[in-house]
């Protein structure tokens, strides 16, 4: 089966497979003009990518006669994971260097090298030449890619329940539990270390719970939207939720939930990120988790959303665009 590409290298850039359609369906010469025969493996840029245009199916794709022009180290030379080899290999996330990885999907698919680490990844982010095996891993002697996206990919909601490297430039607030009125800031003190202790209790259930069973999954979804039922009510809430804006039309395309404890780590980074949505400011981001889709009520009303709950602080690299 060809693999699908959801993103594509042109011209120095990673594009969604939708900025090419949304060219076609308006004027087919003119994307065909622009794109085909310059569309390349997003992360190589060395196999060309073939464009089918079935009236059904539409995709990009390497053809068969094409696969040995991906660079020697490229990850889109093997086959992607499967949901049970990439649980697999996110369970002792200490075995995986998935923050080095991670760093090298910002800095090779965004075109962005990190000039700062405050973190402890310093000895990774000082690295210059980034290879393009980043996303490999080896399961049963068989090279396999990590399940990864480009946040403007236009399927980016499908197949959540596989662990996924998100990556993009974004428009970043953040929502603190912090931001809330004077009396709800002395419940919070009073309450703060039972709190973190339950969190991270359940956070490490959770993180079990979601690599098991799909029912178990359900019911902490439930229990999630309950905790976060109404965003300006902040009594409870116990996340600080990092907002993640298409930085271009600034619609929201998820949020990430982090835990108090987990944003201690993160600090350095987090805490120079806007509080509101009309101040979002560009960020270079990468994330690995899944997105799953959630309500909540604003105002007496329902609306849906996709949330990534942040299992570790390693598991997110962002940078200022
Ligand atoms: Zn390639």
């Amino acid at each position: 089966m060809d693999v699908k590409f959801n993103e594509f290298y042109f011209e120095n850039e990673i594009h969604s497979a939708n900025d090419y359609w949304q060219l076609y369906n308006k004027d087919p010469k003119a994307a065909i003009k622009k794109y085909d025969g310059h569309v390349f493996c997003p992360i190589c840029e060395s196999a060309p990518l073939t464009i089918v245009k079935g009236n059904k199916r539409r995709y990009f794709k390497v053809s068969h006669s094409d696969m040995e022009k991906h660079s020697e180290d490229c990850s889109f030379r093997n086959n992607p994971a499967t949901k049970k080899e990439t649980t697999y290999f996110y369970k002792d996330l200490d075995t995986t260097d998935i923050e080095s990885r991670l760093l090298s999907c910002l800095n090779k698919m965004l075109k962005k090298e990190l000039t700062t680490a405050d973190k402890e990844s310093s000895s990774v982010s000082t690295r210059k030449n980034y290879t393009n095996n980043f996303l490999d891993i080896v399961i049963n002697n068989r090279k396999k890619y990590l399940p990864n996206k480009y946040l403007y990919s236009e399927n980016l909601y499908k197949d959540s329940d596989i662990q996924t490297i998100y990556y993009g430039k974004c428009a970043l607030y953040i929502i603190s539990p912090n931001n809330t009125n004077d009396t709800n800031n002395t419940n919070d003190t009073n309450n703060t270390n039972d709190t973190n202790d339950t969190n991270d209790t359940n956070d490490i259930n959770d993180t079990n719970d979601t690599n098991d069973t799909n029912d178990i999954n359900d019911i902490n979804d439930t229990n999630d939207t309950n905790n976060t039922n109404d965003i300006n009510n902040k009594n409870n809430q116990k996340y600080y939720y990092l907002k993640v804006l298409n930085s271009y039309t600034k619609k929201e395309i998820c949020e990430i939930s982090i835990t108090k404890n987990i944003y201690g780590y993160l600090s350095s980074d987090l805490e120079n990120i806007p509080n509101k949505k009309d101040e979002a400011i560009d960020y270079y981001i990468c994330f690995s988790g899944f997105l799953k889709k959630k309500q909540r009520q604003y105002k007496g009303n329902n609306y849906d959303f996709h949330q990534c709950n942040l299992r570790d602080s390693r598991l997110l690299i962002l940078e200022k665009a």
